[in-house]
């Protein structure tokens, strides 16, 4: 292209809020022939909220959280105590979950103070990337580590399925739950206290408003679509649909350090990949992309890496930024 119809383009872009890197970087959009969508915070809000509890008493199965009377706890330690209710599950998940920044975690401790639950402060917390937490929980009921328990609390895990078994953990009685939530697009986390599974909890996630028309378009414009996650398969597939993006085009449960591996994958397999994410998690994806594309409230993390930025948090921009490519490229042709 020349200097002029580059400089046309970049302006046409910053005044539609796309923001391309270089002259380079308009040109090359053009010929992306494969979006790659983060999920969380790029095609939802991000803005996760808590929606269910459930309880697990040992073996004993799900039990809802009505109080009827007849499933009692399996006579491991638990037992001591009263039988467990949505409360103390909630208060165990939210009080090991205040040690994290993770969205999940937030929307965990959000809704148990909303439900009047005091959430207090684990005694000790650990960081499991893309699995969960681990904590150690006083869970006498003294939020605030108010009590003297002698015993310094119990240990806590709340994550994904891999999270419980590498800790010795059978999640398998949850699976029948597990399944429902995420089938329902939820992210389902598993709850054990001291190697028992007590509970599940779950977060929703809003898709966002213009989600489904931005892959419409790139579909239509002859561009594969596909979204890469770090959440389980069955809550990936099922925003996918919600979305309109074929599940067999969903990459899930790939680890925060494995996502520039999966978009290399992709490219090795000849295509022209636009990786358009939002977070930390993404920015060595958004490095190795044809094209990198960071989304509205991205963290600057990510808009560094990337070589576009969309200024608004409109996943149709993305077709914006290849159509304004494609138009001021065919223009000097
Ligand atoms: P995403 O790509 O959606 O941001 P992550 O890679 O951070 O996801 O996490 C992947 C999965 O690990 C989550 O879907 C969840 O099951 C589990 N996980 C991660 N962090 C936490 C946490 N703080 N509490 C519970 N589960 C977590
Ligand atoms: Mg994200």
């Amino acid at each position: 292209a020349t200097p002029a119809a580059t400089m046309v383009g970049t302006t046409i872009g910053a005044q539609n809020g796309v923001l391309f890197k270089g002259g380079d970087i308009l040109e090359r959009a053009k010929d992306v022939d494969t979006v790659v969508f983060d999920k969380t915070g790029t095609l939802t809000e991000g803005e996760m909220e808590l929606t269910d509890v459930v309880v697990f008493d040992g073996k004993a199965g799900a039990r809802s959280g009505g109080g009827d009377a007849d499933a009692a706890p399996d006579g491991g330690q638990l037992a001591e105590r009263e039988r467990l209710d949505e409360d103390d599950v909630l208060r165990f998940a939210a009080t090991a979950e205040s040690g994290s920044e993770h969205p999940l975690a937030q929307a965990i401790v959000e809704g148990a103070e909303e439900r009047g639950i005091e959430v207090g402060s684990p005694e000790s917390f650990e960081n499991v990337p893309g699995h969960g937490i681990r904590a150690t929980v006083d869970v006498s009921g003294d939020a605030g580590g108010t009590s003297d328990s002698s015993d310094g609390g119990g240990e806590v895990l709340v994550g994904n399925r891999k999270l419980l078994r590498e800790n010795g953990v059978d999640p398998d009685p949850a699976a029948e739950t597990m399944e429902r939530l995420e089938s329902e697009g939820k992210t389902a986390m598993l709850v054990a206290y001291e190697g028992e599974l007590v509970g599940v909890v779950a977060d929703a996630d809003t898709v966002k408003e213009s989600a489904k028309s931005a892959v419409s378009q790139l579909r239509g414009r002859g561009i594969d679509v596909m979204m890469l996650t770090g959440d389980n398969e069955r809550t990936a597939r099922a925003v996918a649909e919600q979305v309109g993006i074929d599940p067999d085009n969903v990459r899930a449960e790939v680890l925060p350090a494995d996502k520039s591996d999966a978009v290399e994958a992709i490219q090795d397999e000849g295509r022209q990949a636009m990786m358009v994410g939002d977070g930390v998690n993404d920015a060595p994806a958004l490095a190795v992309a044809y094209v990198g594309t960071a989304i509205g409230s991205g963290t600057d993390v990510a808009i560094e890496a990337a070589d576009v930025t969309l200024m608004r948090d409109d996943p149709v921009d993305v077709v914006k930024a290849i159509r304004i490519s494609d138009a001021t490229l065919q223009k000097i042709k």
